[in-house]
């Protein structure tokens, strides 16, 4: 269970986050929505270290983060996807994968490799491949491929879905769903595409200006005729 509690965060006088606090529950997506700007990001980037807060905490498991590094993040079980589908292009699926494996320490485990292939059959046929060569939906899997080497218990995913056409994104959504599903993996799913991402959450929180303006089951957010078109866009 990953806990946010009175989180504040920022750069110099612009208040990104605002007394930020909602539980994401062990083994369930939680999509955090909200408009451009909202701190979504910013969300993600303070719970991973990689940026610092200003005011509150974050708990893992009831594991204080607030002094973790980025870096340390892995053994405590948590792995962050970041925006961008950052792989590395010279080098192939299987080495980009292999890559995700060295965070937690010790030797890369081939249980793991193929783990990763068993759930995305599509980087299992294209092992030897540049990752240069990928659509930006294999691209996708690819990452979240990486971060799952890493056994992560709470997997933070920033905008899987941007630029995807709409099949690909039900698709990695699906996967997501899956693995939530057989593995007890919690998430953490930022999303501007909040249709999408309700249909595959169990629970939503909505930013708006760094301040949480809902946090309901994802199915009460979705029907709710003001707050989508308030705040989410559909
Ligand atoms: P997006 O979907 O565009 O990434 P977001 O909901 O993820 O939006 P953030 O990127 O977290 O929102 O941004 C929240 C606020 O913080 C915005 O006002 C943004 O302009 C500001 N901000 C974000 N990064 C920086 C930065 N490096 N320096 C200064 N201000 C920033």
């Amino acid at each position: 269970m990953l806990k946010l509690t009175s989180l504040s965060a920022g750069y110099g006088p612009i208040r990104a986050l605002d007394d930020v606090t909602f539980t994401a529950e062990k083994g369930e997506i939680t999509a955090v929505l909200g408009a451009n700007g909202a701190g979504k990001t910013t969300l993600l980037r303070t719970v991973s270290g990689l940026h610092r807060a200003d005011s509150g905490s974050v708990h893992l498991d009831g594991t204080p983060l607030d002094k973790v590094p980025a870096e340390r993040m892995p053994k405590l079980g948590m792995a962050h996807v970041p925006e961008g589908r950052g792989v590395i292009t010279e080098l192939t699926v299987d080495e980009n994968l292999r890559l995700g494996g060295l965070g937690r320490g010790g030797r890369v485990k081939d249980g793991d490799l193929q783990r990763v292939y068993d759930l995305f059959p599509v980087l299992g046929d294209r092992q030897a491949a540049l990752a240069t060569t990928l659509s930006g939906g294999e691209r996708q899997m690819l990452v979240i491929g990486r971060a799952l080497m890493a056994r992560p218990t709470m997997l933070l995913l920033d905008e899987p879905s941007l630029g995807l056409a709409p099949r690909i994104v039900a698709q990695i959504f699906g996967l997501i769903r899956d693995l939530v599903r057989d593995e007890g993996l919690s998430v953490l799913l930022v999303e501007q595409n909040a249709r999408s991402a309700l249909s595959v959450a169990d629970h939503g929180v909505v930013l708006n200006l760094g301040r949480v303006v809902a946090d309901a089951p994802a199915a009460e957010l979705a029907g709710d005729d003001k707050l989508r078109h308030a705040y989410l866009g559909f």
